[in-house]
């Protein structure tokens, strides 16, 4: 397990991650003198340093910057060097823009509302047509926020992956990040994982959010939530969400639910589906009583160890992919042009395998698209595994070995 070092002693990194409250104080002093943590994956020499960043009363550590690649591959904070780079890049007028200081982002949502009446609804304009820069949707930034914290990516080592951690690397990539030309500390909270050591200040830091969204004199402030989905029930005027972190309920009328439904069918389905995780970025505001409703919202269907997925057929396949301990990647679609990437790619193989899951058999766009890839992972000899829902179980369908399995098992036959 990774160690990090910081304030004169060593600690294993998840720990830090997982119990943020537990370390605030020697993080707070450390970032003063001598100013970053150390990360202990490589030989002591190799002096890896991590950049701590405050998020609100927490402190959180994120990789140095372009520093992520000599990092041991199995550490939290090493970088895949030949990762897709985030869309946008260098693009001053992109939605999301990566600075040193954490993200820049741009939503097609609005986080105040100066007539509360014209605020019900599903407010989504197009993206990219405002002038000037582009802005994203509540999906693309929950998903880019995602991939940039590389909670996209497995590192083969452990079998689970708690959202304390999840929560950790999200708010060490948000660092200073800025929403819609605001702090996202004031309008972004990302739901702490419930301990009960620190009940007392997760719900303060709760009830802190929620005292900044205000519904005012004609203005309504509105805050953007980050969590995972424990339940959606029918009340008498709509539905009521409740977050997992989190017993309040979040209320939303019939309407945006059944956005919601077709919008993330697959995400909607696994509800109550204990294979799965459903994430979720809600727009809320405060309603005059004091009630939280929901304004808009995205949801992102997850495997158990919160790697993305875009069907419950994945979610099996990741659910795999971690149980054995594999390294992996999922291909997320960031872009435009991004249906030809394969669902997933084995990390841990020479070659690299690329692993597609094909459900919708059949469908001729779909089938078009199937070929298509073949022909290109043909051409560029890119070996794939290739599992088709309808015939075969998942536990029917090989992989290929590790490259560390198959060495470890060459020694040994070598000796024996
Ligand atoms: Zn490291």
């Amino acid at each position: 397990m990774a160690h990090v070092s910081f304030d004169g002693g060593t600690v294993p990194l998840e720990d830090v991650q997982e119990n943020p409250g537990q370390y605030a104080r020697r993080l707070e002093r450390a970032k003063i003198t001598p100013g970053f943590a150390l990360c202990l994956c490589k030989p002591a020499n190799a002096n890896l340093r991590l950049v701590i960043r405050r998020y609100r009363s927490l402190f959180h550590l994120a990789g140095w910057p372009d520093d992520g690649h000599r990092h041991a591959p199995g550490c939290g904070f090493y970088k895949d060097p030949n990762r897709r780079p985030l869309p946008g890049g260098d693009d001053p007028k992109a939605a999301i823009v990566a600075t040193p200081a954490g993200l820049n982002i741009k939503l097609d949502v609005s986080l105040t509302q100066r007539d509360v009446r014209a605020s019900a609804g599903i407010t989504t304009p197009p993206g990219g047509t405002r002038a000037g820069r582009r802005s994203a949707t509540l999906l693309a930034f929950l998903q880019t926020l995602w991939a940039s914290a590389g909670l996209h990516c497995w590192n083969g080592l452990g079998t689970t992956r708690h959202w304390g951690l999840c929560n950790a690397q999200l708010l060490a990539e948000l660092g200073d990040a800025v929403v819609n030309g605001r702090g996202a500390q004031d309008v972004l909270h990302v739901m702490r994982r419930y301990q009960e050591a620190d009940r007392a200040a997760i719900n303060a830091e709760f009830d802190a959010f929620v005292a900044g969204l205000t519904n005012g004199s004609g203005a309504v402030r509105r805050g953007v939530l980050i969590g995972e989905v424990a339940e959606v029930t029918p009340t008498q005027y709509g539905h009521s969400l409740v977050l997992r972190q989190n017993p309040r309920k979040y209320y939303a009328s019939p309407a945006l639910f059944d956005h919601a439904a077709k919008t993330w069918p697959h995400a909607w389905k696994a509800l109550g589906d204990r294979a799965a995780r459903i994430v979720a970025a809600l727009l809320v505001e405060k309603t005059v009583k004091g009630h939280l409703r929901i304004v808009n919202l995205a949801l992102m269907l997850c495997s158990s160890a919160y790697v993305p997925c875009d069907s419950i057929h994945e979610v099996s396949m990741a659910n795999r992919l971690v149980s054995e301990y594999r390294s992996f990647e999922k291909q997320m679609r960031l872009a435009d042009g991004d249906d030809m990437l394969p669902d997933f790619v084995l990390r841990d193989t020479e070659p690299r395998t690329h692993i597609e899951v094909y459900g919708m058999n059949g469908v001729a766009s779909y089938e078009e698209r199937k070929a298509e890839k073949r022909e290109l992972r043909r051409q560029r000899g890119i070996p794939a595994v290739e599992w088709d829902v309808d015939r075969t179980e998942l536990s029917a369908v090989t992989l290929p070995e590790p490259v560390h399995r198959r060495a470890a098992s060459l020694t040994s036959s070598q000796t024996a």
